[in-house]
């Protein structure tokens, strides 16, 4: 068994549709695309274009850098392209299951790139099976082509609509075929799809940092419930459902997303200062300065330091090379490796009340250990402060996330679970509060109940 050292609930894949009104070689615009949402998934990518008469499959395991340089990669020259980066939520992680999936029918070529979980994909995929379907891959998103297949209605946009009435869970797909994108999201809006426009034609993506690194511009997010189409003729809404209510995920704020990003209209890096702010108000402490753990405990650290009126201080410089590092699960394994990528300022600490800002715990075991450092580099006081509520349980709508009983927040009260990381403090931002962050009504927050 392999085990990633980081102890977070793991990202859920990144997806990107691009369709032009003219021909034009598309490496380049998909490659720095799925690149930027390469935080979403490291493990596979891939993507399918098509050149006008037929859509054409490239995919292999590792991240954009290394699978789009590779001697034998092909110049993508056609009108559009769906692109994908894996994190594996569903199925193992292998070249079989990357995506995009390409598959052959009856009224020609479909390819498919999803973001997500499908709650009722074992039922389906139990259904489709004894009806005489076969599987090639051991993913979700399979089930979504192949039920394609199967409610086949004369049109893709009609089939569409029934296919959406079948999936349940939270997902963002991508549908390719040889002259047309579809775009749709779930009825809840749990992950993330937005539009944008570039010279001769749209972009969708999973965040809008894809869509800025090409130089695209922010059209809109796709609605809840939505499905788009997307060819030479323009963007058209082929389905909608009356008065959406987006239950964006709450750990795509907290957490998942790129602080560049703006997901529903939230921008990510000011609803993370936000929540520090919000977390100094709910849990205040008396300390010399504040420290953010990076990546994404920064902008929150920031929110408490700005709050407090406590300087801000970089106690901590991460190793991003190592990001991808995958070691023994021995957990004095686990230790040496975090060590590797998280070193301690020394000078920063050393004899100072230390109050640290992160995103979140999940098993506890990364914050006891740089709980440890800081102590060895000296830190009078620690502080531990956290910008997502309690998690209490796992996330069954597209990522990955351990069993209830290693969820730390699941068993141990606040003050047991302080015991266990060994802090002076510790305190959790609530469930209201985050909301207030999101300034939103609603975001799926399943896993904080
Ligand atoms: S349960 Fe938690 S991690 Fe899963 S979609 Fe909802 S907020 Fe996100």
């Amino acid at each position: 068994m392999k085990i990633d050292i980081n102890d977070k609930f793991k990202e859920e894949c990144g997806i990107v549709g691009i369709l032009s009104k003219k021909k034009f070689n598309l490496s380049s615009m998909m490659f720095y695309s799925l690149n930027a949402l390469q935080h979403r998934g490291q493990e596979s990518c891939g993507i399918t274009y098509s050149d006008g008469e037929k859509l054409i499959c490239e995919k292999d395991m590792g991240l954009v850098s290394e699978v789009f340089s590779k001697d034998n990669h092909k110049e993508a020259i056609g009108f559009s392209a769906i692109g994908h980066v894996r994190y594996s939520t569903y199925g193992e992680s292998t070249i079989t299951n990357a995506q995009p999936i390409l598959d052959d029918y009856t009224y020609g070529q479909i390819a498919l790139a999803h973001n997500g979980n499908l709650t009722n994909a074992a039922i389906i995929k139990k259904h489709l099976t004894e009806s005489g379907f076969k599987f090639n891959t051991a993913t979700d998103s399979e089930v979504i082509l192949k039920l394609i297949q199967k409610k086949y209605d004369s049109s893709i946009e009609k089939t569409l609509k029934l296919v959406a009435n079948h999936i349940t869970g939270g997902y963002a797909v991508v549908i390719l075929t040889k002259d047309s994108l579809y775009a749709m999201r779930d009825t809840n809006g749990i992950r993330p799809l937005c539009i944008g426009k570039f010279n001769d034609g749209y972009i969708v993506c999973s965040e809008s940092c894809a869509l800025d690194i090409v130089g695209g511009e922010f059209i809109r997010d796709v609605y809840p419930g939505e499905i788009i189409k997307i060819s030479k003729d323009g963007i058209e809404t082929i389905n909608s459902i009356k008065n959406p209510s987006c239950h964006t995920c709450a750990f795509e704020y907290i957490y998942f997303a790129r602080q560049d990003s703006v997901i529903d209209g939230i921008s990510v890096y000011k609803s993370r200062l936000k929540a520090g702010e919000l977390l100094y108000k709910e849990c205040p402490a008396d300390g010399d300065i504040v420290v953010g753990i990076p990546d994404s405990g920064i902008a929150a650290a920031l929110g408490y330091s700005k709050a407090s009126s406590i300087p801000y201080e970089t106690g901590f410089v991460r190793n991003n090379f190592i990001g991808r590092t995958f070691i023994s699960p021995l957990q004095n394994k686990r230790e040496e490796a975090l060590t590797a990528k998280l070193n301690v300022i020394k000078g920063n600490v050393q004899g100072k009340r230390v109050i640290v800002v992160d995103d979140s715990i999940v098993r506890g075991t990364t914050c006891k250990k740089i709980i440890s450092l800081l102590k060895e580099a000296g830190a009078k006081e620690i502080h531990f402060r956290l910008a997502s509520p309690i998690i209490k349980s796992p996330c069954y709508l597209g990522i990955n996330t351990k069993c209830k009983k290693e969820l730390i927040g699941s068993s141990m009260s606040v003050e047991e679970i302080n015991d266990y990381i060994g802090a002076n403090s510790l305190g959790y931002i609530s469930i209201e509060g985050l909301l207030t962050c999101l300034r939103k009504e609603t975001a799926c927050l399943k896993c904080f109940k």
